[in-house]
């Protein structure tokens, strides 16, 4: 199997809180991946574990990627630089910052500043942010969270384009049920902190799973059970 990232009896403890208990994942590249779980059990944790911004947990992680893009909740972007600037931080190379812009259908607003953006656009921007290194995994922390559900669908659908397109991997942490069944192409629910797996649902072989399809609703009651 090609793989990105794969954990061996990974957890994680702040102190004497146990946050993440002896997980094991195996997420293939190319693959979209989502995790999903109630607030306060642990994503942040896992994602940050995973790529490697917490290195103090116990147990094992490969990492069989090389560059690597993130996209966080809040867009993060610079207030008083234009769009094309707060990109210029990450590289100078104007073809790919065009490039970008483009993939995340800005390229008419590279001079506007992030304020007159709206919510949807800057996730976007946060997304051409990510897309500029050329990784070939990018982990997001609940980006849709913020957004209205039109900007949400919006958002989530250019992810999806440009992810079939390059082929990174994706791994998703969330606690929207909808956004995982619609993203994802292997589901990890998780439990409440200790985190661990409590199930695993393969969509590779589901078609119909837009935003408001019957399937899409029969997922979302299907996972729903495995919450109290
Ligand atoms: P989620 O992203 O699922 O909402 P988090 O990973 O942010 O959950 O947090 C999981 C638990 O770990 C929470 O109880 C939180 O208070 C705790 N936690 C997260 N980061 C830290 C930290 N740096 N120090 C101490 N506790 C933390
Ligand atoms: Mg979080």
């Amino acid at each position: 199997m090609d793989l990105a990232v794969k954990t061996h009896s990974l957890s994680k403890s702040f102190g004497d809180l146990l946050v993440i208990r002896e997980l094991n994942i195996d997420i293939k590249r190319s693959e979209r991946v989502a995790f999903l779980g109630p607030s306060g059990c642990g994503k942040t944790t896992l994602l940050r574990c995973l790529s490697g911004l917490l290195t103090d947990y116990s147990g094992e992680i490969q990492r069989r990627y090389s560059k690597a893009g993130f996209v966080f909740q809040e867009p993060r972007l610079i207030p008083w630089s234009s769009l094309y600037n707060n990109l210029t931080f990450v590289t100078q190379d104007e073809k790919k910052i065009q490039r970008s812009l483009e993939l995340v259908e800005l390229d008419a607003f590279g001079n506007h500043h992030p304020s007159k953006l709206s919510g949807g656009m800057q996730q976007r921007a946060n997304l051409a942010r990510a897309l500029i290194v050329e990784p070939d995994i990018i982990f997001f922390d609940e980006p849709f969270q913020n957004l209205d559900l039109k900007s949400n669908i919006k958002l989530m659908e250019a992810v999806k384009r440009i992810q079939k397109q390059q082929k990174w991997t994706a791994v998703l942490v969330t606690h929207g049920i909808r956004e995982a069944v619609v993203f994802a192409q292997r589901i990890f629910i998780l439990s409440k902190k200790p985190s661990h797996i409590i199930k695993e649902i393969d969509m590779t072989q589901e078609k119909e799973t837009d935003f408001f399809s019957t399937k899409t609703a029969e997922y979302e009651k299907m996972i729903l059970e495995y919450y109290e």
